[in-house]
């Protein structure tokens, strides 16, 4: 199978004419960085979204992200942005140049070919075995990045209405601004970050406001081959500073694609329509939560389950996806297991450090020799290095449900563990997922 045809998409995105100061003046602190130095005598676009679900109110200068076009606005705005970034030079290497391609078999694991991304990439400067370590402001953080690389503000609006304008001041008064920038290091095309509130310098934490802003990213992209994602440290995030990332890809990813057994049911009437799922046929375990009578109920619900985990030290990867209707949450160890020194020798001769977007099946390959032999097989054995035991990851689906407000359904059917197959078997387990999948798998 050969690399993808990335320029069906990159036809389809106009150019939007980037707003950020050309002209050499000095301003600020003289980097024209994202600092409030700089950012509060700069003008950046601004994308207000509309917080709240339901009806619209009919405006000339506003529109409904529900009616109709323009859809995908925030997409090809962001898109469009990008490329001109890239048009700059602005990236440490061309990522369309970067051979990709889907797996043959029945998930359709996405492997690329990325050889200069880890010697590009800023070291790690802080502990992997600590989910919550407080901000230093003498690492490299975000407010330290050039001007050029943000893209655009992402706000809510006070108006209950969509709003873009191409050029507005951040003024002292106005919230912390929740900045757009490049990816310097991108994995795929679009690759861009949301860092929340730039000013407040947040750790690399999950919040409930923040983790909402995330939700409302996905949603407002109106594009379920834009997903949005988040490590927390100690499970490959490399910068204490809190952000989200978030690409472009025109294929379905593995993870969105296993089937899922729903696990939880309210604990109280009337419950707020949050559904928790368990992966199954996937290497990986993880929990899917979808649902919610408004999307303030989904992002509650999962942000509860993570400031628990963090709480309690367990390290963990989130995927949105489906246009900010689902999302993924991966407990994780591997960088635990690796420091134990339990990881298989085949797997961390790889160097395949397993993020948000290798667990849900994008995997980024250091090595050519990797590239060529990988196999579904192999992307398999490698994420299943990932997962959480069995055992394990039991204590921690309690631990969620427990913070979710949700309780575990009993059920006398067959248990999660027939389903998922037998651990010490993976051949078995592999070959059950592919006959399972057959009946489900999204035809492309
Ligand atoms: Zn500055």
């Amino acid at each position: 199978m050969g690399g993808f045809d990335r320029t069906l998409t990159i036809k389809r995105v106009p150019t939007v004419v980037s707003n950020y100061q050309e002209d050499g003046e000095q301003l600020g602190c003289g980097r024209n960085c994202l600092g409030k130095c700089c950012l509060l005598v700069s003008k950046l676009p601004l994308y207000a979204y509309k917080k709240e679900d339901g009806v619209m109110n009919e405006d000339s200068m506003a529109y409904s992200v529900d009616q109709g076009p323009p859809i995908s606005f925030l997409r090809d705005l962001l898109l469009g942005q990008w490329e001109d970034r890239m048009r700059k030079g602005l990236f440490r290497y061309d990522v369309t140049q970067c051979e990709t391609k889907v797996i043959p078999g029945i998930y359709g694991f996405i492997a690329q070919l990325n050889e200069g991304r880890h010697l590009k990439k800023r070291p790690t400067e802080f502990r992997v075995d600590q989910v919550l370590q407080s901000f230093d402001v003498n690492k490299f953080n975000f407010t330290k990045v050039g001007q050029e690389e943000a893209l655009f503000r992402f706000e809510p609006s006070n108006d209950n209405m969509t709003h873009y304008f191409p050029s507005a001041p951040v003024t002292s008064e106005s919230e912390s601004p929740n900045i757009v920038a490049i990816n310097v290091s991108p994995i795929e095309y679009g690759h861009v970050l949301l860092i929340p509130r730039i000013f407040d310098c947040l750790p690399q934490m999950i919040d409930r406001v923040s983790f909402l802003a995330a939700l409302h990213f996905a949603k407002e992209a109106a594009d379920p081959y834009f997903r949005v994602g988040y490590n927390s440290l100690g499970a490959f995030a490399t910068i204490n500073h809190l952000h989200f990332q978030a690409y472009y890809l025109q294929v379905p990813f593995p993870a969105e694609k296993a089937p899922t057994r729903v696990i939880s049911e309210a604990k109280v009437i009337p419950c707020n329509g949050v559904v928790i799922s368990q992966l199954l046929k996937y290497p990986v375990r993880g929990l899917v939560f979808e649902g919610g009578n408004t999307i303030e109920d989904l992002s509650d619900t999962v942000a509860s389950s993570c400031i628990r985990l963090q709480s309690t030290n367990i390290p963990f990867n989130i995927l949105i996806s489906g246009c900010g209707k689902r999302v993924f949450l991966f407990p994780q160890c591997y960088a635990e297991k690796q420091a134990l020194g339990q990881v298989s020798s085949e797997v961390l001769d790889t160097q395949v450090n397993p993020a948000v977007w290798e667990i849900s099946g994008h995997m980024v390959l250091k090595r050519r020799e990797d590239f060529d032999k990988a196999s579904e097989e192999y992307a398999w054995r490698l994420l299943a290095e990932v997962s959480l035991s069995e055992e394990r990851f039991n204590e921690v689906k309690a631990v969620v449900l427990e913070a979710s407000g949700l309780k575990e359904i009993l059920t006398h059917r067959t248990s999660i563990k027939e389903e998922e197959g037998n651990e010490e078997s993976f051949h078995e387990t592999y070959e059950s997922a592919k006959l399972l999948l057959k009946d489900c798998i999204v035809l492309q």
